[in-house]
């Protein structure tokens, strides 16, 4: 067994304004101390990057002890529990250590308008859920109280260790992002192993299925004249305001299919197996955008490249992400080819791809779906690569060690 953080996601049920309204005070409170961190180091973080002083401290430590005097100053924020104001501080820390590292710019100002009211309930403060029933838990929140949890299923992590809570306003309602930490049982990328390739219209597995991305075109287009509508409008006006209510809708019908596509999908593929193999998607981008497209190869390069970044990175970087912890193993093969190449034969030609959905080898014959013939050619070079591991002896798999029992006991 070995130990995981799984989060859930639950909506907030405040049941009281009083509640509601001291948890946008908390969050009011974090935006003001990354804004106050913001502006104090803005100066050293300036001198530094021009060479002129020494590079600034930027550790929590340090940082906390200012923290302590400026709560102290802002008698407001006594009233506020510490730890999730605090807590800002932290990923202040980090955002300012990566600026300085030169990795990213210098943290951004928080504003009231734009940046999602959140706080963040640190294990170090103690995560505290009840279970009230079937569909209701409780959560904690210091100088709070109790607030309703839900979530469609329950909490499937009841038996976990809460460590950590992130309240996010999505500008409707509360959610609440609960990390557990759970016990699993090892997994083992034994079993069958399935080639994956993704495009931007479906998924192929090399044992021949499809699973089509919903059509979120109606939507798309819905968002679209929301948005259009929004920018004719005046600011301020009240019926901008309710067209961003209705875009903001809009947004999350989007997102919510999407999501829940993802992890029916995924499930689903885990199910058949142990093993995945799928596309290194940075380099999969790459291609994208040199090749263009097998019907206009060259044409529209960079509106296409643009159009499939954008759904490889929404769609697959979550199907990506639910994979990894679904299946038992993970490998990620370069996809260079594996369009073009027969998968009966092995025989590599751009002719053999005769329209962007039909697959037919130039040198064997061998008819396919484009698509299945490209997650069949994944799926071999995800074993290539296992076999590699398994003779360099770098990974033990289940497989030889069962091997082993059995020598010995013979
Ligand atoms: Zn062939």
């Amino acid at each position: 067994m070995t130990k995981e953080i799984r989060t859930v996601e639950f909506v907030v049920l405040p049941a009281t304004k009083v509640k509601a309204k001291k948890m946008f005070q908390i969050a009011g409170a974090c935006r003001y101390v990354w804004n106050h961190f913001r502006e104090k180091n803005l100066a050293d973080y300036q001198a530094f990057k021009k060479g002129k002083a020494e590079r600034p401290q930027t550790s929590y430590f340090s940082l906390g002890v200012e923290f302590t005097k400026l709560r102290h100053e802002t008698d407001w924020m006594l009233e506020l529990p510490a730890n999730p104001v605090k807590h800002t501080l932290k990923h202040f820390a980090d955002a300012l250590k990566e600026a300085m590292a030169g990795k990213k710019g210098f943290p951004k100002p928080r504003s009231r308008k734009r940046t999602a009211p959140s706080f963040t309930i640190p294990g170090s403060a103690g995560v505290r859920i009840r279970k009230v029933n079937e569909k209701y838990s409780s959560l904690l929140i210091p100088l709070v109280g109790w607030v309703t949890l839900t979530r469609r299923g329950g909490n499937p992590w009841e038996s976990g260790t809460p460590k950590q809570a992130v309240l996010r306003y999505d500008g409707h309602r509360w959610r609440a992002f609960v990390s557990s930490e759970i016990e699993v049982e090892e997994k083992m990328g034994d079993g069958e192993v399935l080639g994956v390739d993704m495009n931007a219209r479906q998924i192929a597995t090399s044992d021949g299925h499809f699973y089509f991305l919903p059509d979120l075109k109606k939507k798309e287009a819905r968002r679209k004249r929301y948005q259009r509508r929004m920018a004719r409008q005046v600011k301020g006006s009240n019926r901008r305001k309710d067209t961003k209510k209705k875009l903001a809708k809009a947004s999350r019908e989007i997102a919510n299919v999407r999501k829940n596509w993802v992890h029916q999908t995924t499930k689903e593929i885990s199910g058949k197996c142990g093993t995945m193999v799928v596309e290194d998607l940075k380099v999969k981008n790459m291609t994208a955008s040199a090749k263009g497209t097998v019907e206009n190869p060259g044409k529209n390069v960079k509106q296409k490249a643009g159009l499939n970044r954008a759904m490889l990175d929404t769609a697959f970087g979550g199907i990506r992400r639910n994979l990894e912890y679904k299946c038992g193993r993970l490998i990620e093969v370069n996809p260079a080819y594996t369009s073009q190449t027969c998968s009966r034969c092995g025989y590599a030609e751009k002719e053999n791809r005769k329209t962007q959905a039909r697959f037919q080898c130039v040198s064997c014959g061998f008819v396919s779906n484009a698509d299945t013939n490209a997650a069949i050619n994944i799926r071999r070079l995800g074993m290539a690569q296992l076999h590699g591991e398994e003779r360099s002896g770098s990974r033990q798999t289940p497989a030889n060690r069962e091997i082993d029992t059995r020598l010995h006991d013979g």
